[in-house]
């Protein structure tokens, strides 16, 4: 008897809920028309005072059982909802968002990434010459690590610091990848270098800085090279997928994203890795996530505790700096590994990873 009751209530709030749903996108088609005469007419967009007049009629309005606070709580969210709608930019849906995508593989020579098996990335901070990048690349092919990083163009922060060998580092980088048969990463920092570096290395990096540098980011996507873009060290993951889109909608699908850690109060790490982004990203998003774990931490110790929160939180991969003598390194000395602090890192991460490479 009380089941019949319940089932009729509940048929008439299914029939209230269609007529809540048609109401709230035939007041979404107002709002929206209205955006677009404030548009055209420069007039901004929000208006506190017609919200709050909006507010005041409802609550005369209220004759309960539900409370004025909590309408207040209702159609604050819907004033907020009706705002984003007014700006024509935020009703496009976003190519870089999960929606019921399967995850993207991106595929670099014979390697697939983001197709369930872990990936590390490793090497140097820097290209500091043919001698040095040939000893690291000799010691990751012999452990079977896939992609050698490698900077050529170095975004310090003093610029009294070893900046970086220039073009002439994406060519050592190309002539030893060639010769260990290593996949190559290196960042691009400026639009006039892409051409070239299209040409010598296999995945362009977007380093943090450089997360927001939209014309880069237009350019690269106007090609289809792999592209790993870093999270900015002061940016938020909307804005972080924002910047992804930028590459995306340009045309090019292979797109991996990097969080490298973010800038809070925390003094004791050189950045604050946000282990969070990660299953939200993934989440959100359908493209492989990595975490860079150097420039998260800037100090070795923590360094296989972050890989393994990584690995354990979703990330497709990792990338770790290694140097074969970091106390003589040009860039980021205190946080390279050395080769026993590498091969030990990765003994630690390979129960987490079914099939790492
Ligand atoms: C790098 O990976 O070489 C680098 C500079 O990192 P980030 O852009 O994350 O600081
Ligand atoms: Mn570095």
């Amino acid at each position: 008897m009380s089941e019949e009751r319940i089932g009729e209530y509940r048929r008439e709030i299914d029939r209230i809920n269609e007529k809540i749903l048609r109401l709230l996108n035939k007041r979404a088609e107002i709002t929206t028309r209205i955006g677009e005469i404030k548009e055209s007419e420069g007039v901004e967009k929000f208006d506190p005072k017609r919200e709050s007049e909006q507010f005041a009629k409802l609550a005369k309005l209220n004759r309960g059982p539900l409370s004025n606070e909590i309408i207040k709580k209702i159609f604050r969210e819907i004033f907020r909802y009706s705002l984003s709608m007014m700006d024509e930019d935020q009703r496009k849906p976003m190519l870089v968002h999960r929606g019921d995508k399967s995850d993207t593989v991106v595929k670099v020579g014979n390697v697939e990434i983001g197709g369930g098996k872990s990936i590390i990335i490793a090497g140097p901070c820097a290209v500091e010459n043919e001698r040095q990048l040939d000893t690291i690349a000799s010691f990751l092919r012999s452990l079977g690590v896939p992609i050698m990083r490698g900077g050529a163009f170095k975004p310090r922060t003093s610029p009294y610091a070893f900046q970086g060998l220039g073009i002439d580092g994406f060519r050592i980088m190309l002539d030893v990848c060639k010769r260990y048969d290593l996949l190559s990463i290196s960042e691009v920092v400026d639009t006039h270098h892409v051409e070239l570096a299209m040409e010598y290395i296999d995945i362009l990096q977007i380093g943090a800085r450089n997360m927001a540098n939209f014309e880069l980011l237009k350019l690269l996507g106007t090609t289809r090279k792999p592209v790993l873009l870093k999270r900015g060290y002061m940016a938020t993951l909307e804005e972080f997928v924002y910047a992804a889109e930028y590459i995306m909608s340009g045309g090019n699908p292979n797109l991996l994203l990097c969080e490298r850690g973010i800038r809070t109060f925390e003094r004791w790490t050189r950045n604050t890795l946000d282990i969070s982004a990660v299953p939200i990203l993934k989440q959100e998003t359908h493209l492989p996530i990595f975490v860079d774990v150097s420039h998260s931490a800037g100090r070795k110790d923590i360094i296989p505790a972050l890989a393994r929160a990584s690995l354990a939180s979703g990330a497709d991969g990792i990338m770790v700096e290694i140097h074969h003598n970091p106390s003589v390194a040009l860039s980021d000395a205190s946080q390279q590994l050395d080769f026993d602090q590498f091969q030990s890192l990765l003994k630690t991460i390979y129960p987490l990873c079914e099939n790492l490479s």
